[in-house]
């Protein structure tokens, strides 16, 4: 991870065509956990657009202040923090056949390290960073 898109949301569909990784999710598709309210960030597939520009290309893209915020790496270190937001549905980690839960602990992501934690931990809005 990971970005994540809150309920300031409008559902504009400004972000997902944007994405590298095709990581956003529209409020109808099934594997969005909102149920239809907003716009989803999947976290196990969101790279922070690291390797494909300077800064998250969701986050450019959204006209709405706040709608898209920072949320924790997607990295080991956060495991129990993904495993327990995915049994809350927060989360809706992706399920695979042969590996299961596609937690950090099977595949981590990349994410920006200049980010401070603080951040992250807040849920600042991305787009006040660059
Ligand atoms: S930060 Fe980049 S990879 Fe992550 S959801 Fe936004 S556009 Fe996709
Ligand atoms: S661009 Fe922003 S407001 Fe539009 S769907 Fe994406 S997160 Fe929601």
């Amino acid at each position: 991870m990971a970005l994540m898109i809150t309920e300031a949301c409008i559902s504009c569909d400004a972000c997902a065509p944007e994405c590298p990784v095709s990581a956003i999710l529209a409020e109808d598709n099934i594997k969005n956990p909102y149920e239809g309210d907003y716009f989803y960030i999947k976290p196990e597939t969101c790279v922070e657009c690291v390797g494909h520009a300077d800064a998250p290309r969701c986050a450019d893209a959204c006209p709405t202040d706040g709608a898209i915020v920072w949320d924790m790496p997607y990295t080991e270190a956060f495991e129990s923090y993904y495993a327990e937001g995915n049994t809350e549905g927060s989360y809706k980690i992706r399920e695979h056949k042969k590996k299961g839960l596609m937690l950090p602990s099977v595949k981590s992501q990349s994410f920006i390290e200049e980010i401070g934690m603080d951040l992250r931990e807040s849920h600042a809005a991305v787009a006040d960073s660059f």
